[in-house]
């Protein structure tokens, strides 16, 4: 028994806020005992907010066309056998209809940084599904733009945007990405977007290469002064096609422990239970319920281009169409005691102490 562990766990669980020496030591010296009781904390501080309601949002993967070439993603520029797509706006819209019928009240648009994507043409598809969706939330997840570009996409009617920081350490940050792509921008950018009043989400791969403790610890106190309002983790998971190919995947056991250290520490964040966890475990995505989450982001891109967007080996979903989709993860949380909600699933902003 690691008396130290169990009273960080519980001034994280009370105060919601550690030293980065603190989350260091939960990092390096977990046990079996220790994520069990962070589990029982998290799920209970999750259930105090949102109850058993699971949100849905409905992913679009518009473009696999990117400028960019992290040395981790399958979409990076100098794939040489990636075949590439960009979907239309009537097909775009098409996504959001069927995922609309379905119940989701969400749409998380996403896509490598693809130039034929300008504000003039990004904000007038934003602006055509808010016309045709009052109800139901936007979600831009395209990369870093310049703060106009943010700006008038956030005017045409964008009410929340995903932009993983990936890695909260700049020497880190410079071992995933080749020496164009800057770690300060990338920081700009999530304060840009904060700035412009979006709901904003951060967030890191678990067991990236060359993470170290220390660079999780910062990860999490990034987290915990920035305050996002959804926070994205999943494991890595390497690509044939990459400079990482043969790097070692980010495991199921760090990944849900980081989930129940997120939900302690930030209560009322938004949490996915991300695809990534569902592809190294079949229950992957279950057990993030389990452990905290309260998110989950079925996919509505067409099938036929869903094998193209592949951002790591082996992504699961691939044949079954949103709707197949939809049936099979309501099934598998009933199982778990939990139910989607037809819903927007904003942020229940917590200001009072969750009591345990
Ligand atoms: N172009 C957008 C969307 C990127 S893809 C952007 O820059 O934000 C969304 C996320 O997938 C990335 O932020 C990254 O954290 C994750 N990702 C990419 N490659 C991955 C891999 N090999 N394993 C696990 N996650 C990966």
């Amino acid at each position: 028994m690691d008396e130290t562990l169990f009273s960080i766990i519980d001034t994280l669980s009370t105060t919601h806020s550690l030293s980065t020496e603190q989350y260091e030591y939960l990092v390096t010296h977990r046990s079996d005992e220790g994520a069990k009781l962070l589990q029982v904390r998290a799920a209970a501080i999750r259930d105090a907010i949102y109850g058993k309601d699971v949100f849905v949002r409905g992913l679009i993967e518009f473009s696999n066309i990117c400028k960019n070439d992290c040395y981790y993603c399958g979409i990076r520029k100098s794939n040489p056998n990636l075949s590439h797509y960009r979907l239309t706006e009537a097909q775009i819209m098409y996504c959001c209809k069927s995922g609309y019928d379905l119940g989701f009240r969400t749409f998380v648009l996403q896509s490598g940084e693809d130039g034929h994507f300008t504000d003039d043409v990004l904000s007038d598809l934003v602006r055509r599904i808010k016309i045709e969706y009052p109800d139901c939330a936007i979600t831009l997840s395209v990369g870093e733009r310049p703060y106009e570009s943010y700006a008038r996409l956030k005017e045409a009617g964008a009410d929340r945007y995903l932009l993983r920081h990936e890695t909260a350490t700049k020497a880190h940050y410079e071992k995933l990405h080749p020496p164009e792509m800057s770690f300060d921008h990338r920081m700009q950018c999530l304060r840009d977007l904060r700035k412009l009043g979006y709901a904003v989400g951060a967030g890191f791969m678990v067991g990236s290469p060359y993470q170290t403790p220390g660079d999780l610890a910062r990860d999490f106190k990034f987290l915990e002064e920035f305050r996002p309002d959804m926070v994205g983790i999943g494991p890595f998971i390497p690509h044939r096609d990459t400079p990482f190919k043969d790097m070692e995947a980010g495991t199921l056991e760090d990944t849900l422990y980081y989930l129940s250290i997120l939900r302690c520490m930030l209560p009322d964040v938004l949490l996915p239970a991300t695809t990534a966890l569902g592809t190294i475990h079949p229950l992957g995505r279950e057990m993030g319920i389990q452990y905290g989450a309260n998110v989950i982001m079925p996919n509505l891109s067409p099938v036929t281009v869903r094998k193209m967007y592949e951002l790591y080996d082996g992504k699961i979903c691939m044949d079954d169409e949103g709707a197949a989709c939809s049936r099979c993860l309501d099934l598998r949380l009933e199982k778990i005691g939990h139910r989607i909600v037809v819903d927007r699933g904003d942020r229940k902003i917590q200001t009072e102490e969750v009591l345990l």
